[in-house]
């Protein structure tokens, strides 16, 4: 909880929004974050999203942030708040019918890759910009990009890396959505590197474990 407060102390110098992750945390913990006023939360596994939003109070706003399978859409499609990580465009289809399914319109970000890791996700920049169609998705409100950066202990790397993001944000927003007023959303850093990311223009960040404590995925 105090680093809540240093963190929002950080974050209001930027004008950056906090989503707090509360993966593998349990109920209790997310309320007390809640009731200090916290009402931005991040998950990566759907089945633990779920039944998070069932237990809790509804006005919080759900954030999908890990990588997300398409016959999972459904189940979050009806209360979900935002999904940063869109990496394909088959699943940019699929939340586009089920958003309609719902009758909602699903704020969505474009996850890319700028990490030098295999293993990280995201859509390929070049592949995105050659295929994306905007007219195909009118259930998807698109409010920016995602990415996630190496991990590693070379700040340079990171804040290039980060940088790259920022550039590609800009790059998408001449290409494509000129007149999407809400193509604005840069969602980078996290507990490791989030200042850096503050500096280079983030305007939400994901942190868990430095406001949750580290977490125990053997448990
Ligand atoms: C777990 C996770 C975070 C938060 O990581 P911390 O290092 O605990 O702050 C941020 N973004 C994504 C995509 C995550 O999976």
């Amino acid at each position: 909880m105090s680093n809540l407060l240093s963190i929002q102390q950080d974050l209001s110098n930027y004008e950056a929004h906090l989503v707090a992750v509360s993966k593998t945390k349990p109920i209790e913990a997310i309320l007390e974050l809640y009731e200090a006023g916290q009402r931005s939360f991040g998950e990566n596994k759907v089945q633990e999203l779920v039944s998070k939003y069932n237990s809790l109070p509804k006005d919080i706003n759900w954030h999908m942030i890990g990588h997300l399978q398409k016959n999972k859409v459904k189940q979050i499609a009806p209360f979900i708040f935002m999904i940063h990580s869109v990496d394909n465009f088959d699943l940019l289809e699929v939340i586009d019918k089920k958003a309609k399914d719902n009758q909602r319109i699903i704020n969505v970000l474009l996850q890319i890759k700028i990490a030098k890791e295999e293993n990280k996700y995201g859509f390929n920049f070049d592949e995105l910009v050659s295929q994306f169609q905007l007219e195909k998705y009118p259930n998807i409100n698109f409010c920016g990009v995602m990415g996630m950066a190496t991990f590693t202990e070379d700040e340079d790397q990171i804040r290039k890396e980060f940088q790259q993001l920022v550039s590609f944000r800009q790059q998408l927003k001449n290409l494509f959505f000129s007149t999407i007023e809400g193509f604005k959303e840069i969602s980078m850093g996290m507990s490791g590197d989030y200042k850096i990311a503050l500096e280079e223009g983030s305007t939400i960040v994901r942190i868990g474990s430095l406001i949750f404590g580290s977490r125990n995925y053997s448990e």
